[in-house]
């Protein structure tokens, strides 16, 4: 921190910022730094896997979060840094539930807990057109086999006939 610069004006305008813009509206997204970046607190370098948290209060803007080796702890843009706060805890949930625990991250997601971003699915969900094509499908099934018991009646009400007759 430069001594020269006054407290009031460190606060209201940091040398380096602190969020990045994205056009998400996830709570959070795990990506991968393309290229080194600066954020805040944040070194990041190219290839390193880190965290974009949402800002509650600057719509659209996201704190980066990434794993500081060197200090094996997590470490935000904003000015908390390494301190426990929201985005630290927010990042550490994501982890501990998508990351560490993969098999328990549909649970968390089924959870009343906001979904923060989607694993991808190993089955994907059927589209309406698939759904209105199996429907369709169903419904000929149904038809069919209806067709066919009415043939069915037919055929025993002709033969009652037929043997009605007989015995007539
Ligand atoms: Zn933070």
């Amino acid at each position: 921190m430069n001594h020269s610069t006054s407290k009031r004006t460190a606060k209201a305008q940091p040398q380096v910022e602190s969020t990045v813009s994205l056009s998400i509206t996830a709570k959070l997204m795990k990506f991968t730094a393309r290229q080194d970046l600066v954020v805040g607190n944040c070194r990041v370098k190219a290839g390193e896997t880190c965290f974009a948290v949402r800002s509650e209060r600057r719509p659209g803007r996201y704190y980066i979060v990434r794993f500081n080796t060197e200090r094996n702890t997590y470490q935000c843009s904003c000015g908390a840094n390494t301190c426990e706060h929201e985005h630290l805890k927010t990042t550490r949930e994501y982890v501990l539930t998508h990351v560490v625990v993969p098999a328990k991250a549909e649970q968390a997601q089924s959870s009343s807990q906001e979904t923060i971003v989607k694993a991808p699915e190993m089955t994907m969900p059927l589209t309406a057109a698939q759904w209105r094509e199996i429907m369709k499908r169903d419904k000929a099934r149904q038809n069919a086999e209806k067709a066919k018991d009415w043939a069915r009646i037919e055929d025993a009400r002709e033969q009652s006939k037929r043997e009605t007759a007989l015995v007539g």
